[in-house]
C-alpha cells in the first residue's frame, strides 16, 4: 500500500513495532467541528503542519476535491519563526504561509499545502476550479445567512412603515405648508440651522436673552417626500419579502429563491433600513422643531425687537396649532396626527 497513513487511518492498532500515528478518515468533504479546530490551531500555531488529521502522502491527480479552508500561517507564531514545510514534497523546508486546507475524496484524506504546491498537485486548472466553487459556496452561505437573520424581522419592520406613513403624511404636509406660506420665515430659519441652529440677535436687543438655539434641522427639508419613500419601501419591495416571522418558513422562502435574486434581495433588505432610518430620522426632526420647547424658544426669540418675524404656538394636550407671520407670509397649521415617531426596528 503505498499510502501508509492512510491504511493506518483504516485499520485496528497495527502493533507495537509500528510507530503509529493516527490519521483521520474522511469518507465526505468534513464541515464544522475540523474546519474550526484547524483554524483555530493555524491560528494558534502558525504551523498548519502539524494539524492532526493531515494526510502527508502525495494524493491523485483524479477524484473529487474540496477546498475546505483557505488560510494565511502567521509566521510570527511559529516556533522557528520560518514558513511552513509543505506535509507532502518537503516536509523540512520552509515553503508557503497563504495555503489551503484541501479534502480528496480519492483518498478520503484531508491536505494543508502552499497554492503553488496545490496548483502542481491538480493539474489543468483543477485546484482553481475548487478555490474558485469555494469561494462561491462561501458567498452564497453568507447571503443565506444574513437573509436568515434578516427576513423574520420583515413583518415588525411593515408594522412599523405602516404606523409611521401617517405620521410621514401630516410631516410633509406641515414642511411643505410652511415652506409655501411662509417663505420668508423658512429661510429664516433654514439659514439659522445653517448656522447650527442658532437664532442670533442684534446687538441692540441684548437684554432680550438668548442665545437661542432651536431644534429639528430637518423640518426645513420641504421636498424629502417622507410618505412617498415609506411606501414605496412597502409596496416595490418589502411585500414582496414578508414570509412571516417564523424563521422555519423563512429557510423554506429562501430555499426557493434562486442564489441572484438571493443576492437581490439581501439588497433590499439593507436598503430598506437605512432609508427607514433616514425617514425616522427627518419625523425626528419635525416633531422636535414643533415640540412645545422649541415653539416657546421660536416664540421668545421672535417678541425680540431684532426678530424678522412674529411668531404664536398654542399647545395643549397633544394638539398644536402655531402661528407665523412675517410681512404677508402667514403660516397657520394644526399638529393633529403627527406623533412622536419610534426607531424603525433592526431589519
Ligand atoms: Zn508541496
Amino acid at each position: 500500500m503505498s499510502d501508509p497513513s492512510h491504511s493506518l487511518a483504516i485499520g485496528p492498532d497495527p502493533g507495537p513495532r509500528t510507530s503509529l500515528v493516527l490519521r483521520s478518515e474522511f469518507r465526505s468533504m468534513p464541515t464544522g467541528l475540523v474546519l474550526e479546530a484547524f483554524v483555530r490551531h493555524v491560528a494558534a500555531t502558525g504551523s498548519p503542519e502539524t494539524f492532526p488529521g493531515i494526510s502527508t502522502t502525495k494524493p491523485p491527480d483524479f477524484g473529487r476535491l474540496g477546498v475546505l479552508v483557505e488560510f494565511h500561517a502567521d509566521r510570527a507564531k511559529r516556533s522557528d519563526g520560518n514558513l511552513a514545510p509543505c506535509p507532502i514534497c518537503s516536509p523540512h523546508d520552509p515553503q508557503y504561509l497563504h495555503g489551503l486546507l484541501i479534502w480528496c475524496e480519492a483518498t478520503a484524506a484531508i491536505y494543508a499545502i502552499g497554492m503553488d504546491c496545490g496548483r502542481k498537485l491538480w493539474k489543468h486548472g483543477r485546484l482553481d476550479q475548487a478555490v474558485a466553487d469555494f469561494h462561491q459556496s462561501r458567498t452564497r452561505n453568507a447571503v443565506e445567512e444574513e437573509l436568515l437573520e434578516r427576513l423574520p424581522q420583515v413583518p415588525a419592520f411593515r408594522a412599523w412603515l405602516n404606523v409611521h406613513l401617517e405620521i410621514a403624511r401630516v410631516a410633509d404636509r406641515l414642511t411643505s405648508g410652511f415652506k409655501k406660506s411662509a417663505p420668508r420665515v423658512h429661510a429664516t430659519i433654514k439659514e439659522a440651522f445653517a448656522h447650527g441652529g442658532q437664532l442670533r440677535l442684534n446687538a441692540g436687543d441684548a437684554a432680550g436673552g438668548g442665545p437661542y438655539t432651536i431644534a429639528g434641522p430637518g423640518f426645513v427639508k420641504h421636498s424629502f417626500g417622507a410618505e412617498a419613500r415609506l411606501s414605496r419601501l412597502n409596496t416595490e419591495r418589502l411585500e414582496h419579502l414578508d414570509f412571516g416571522d417564523d424563521p422555519l418558513d423563512c429557510i423554506e422562502a429562501i430555499a426557493k429563491i434562486r442564489p441572484i435574486e438571493q443576492t437581490i434581495a439581501l439588497k433590499w433588505l439593507r436598503d430598506a433600513g437605512s432609508e427607514a432610518q433616514r425617514v425616522y430620522d427627518h419625523l425626528r426632526d419635525c416633531w422636535a422643531f414643533l415640540d412645545p420647547a422649541n415653539m416657546e424658544v421660536l416664540a421668545k426669540w421672535s417678541d425680540t425687537r431684532s426678530a424678522p418675524f412674529r411668531l404664536a404656538a398654542y399647545v395643549q394636550s397633544g394638539r398644536a396649532k402655531v402661528y407665523v407671520y412675517q410681512g404677508k407670509d402667514d403660516w397657520f397649521d394644526r399638529l393633529d396626527g403627527l406623533a412622536a415617531p419610534t426607531p424603525p426596528p433592526r431589519l
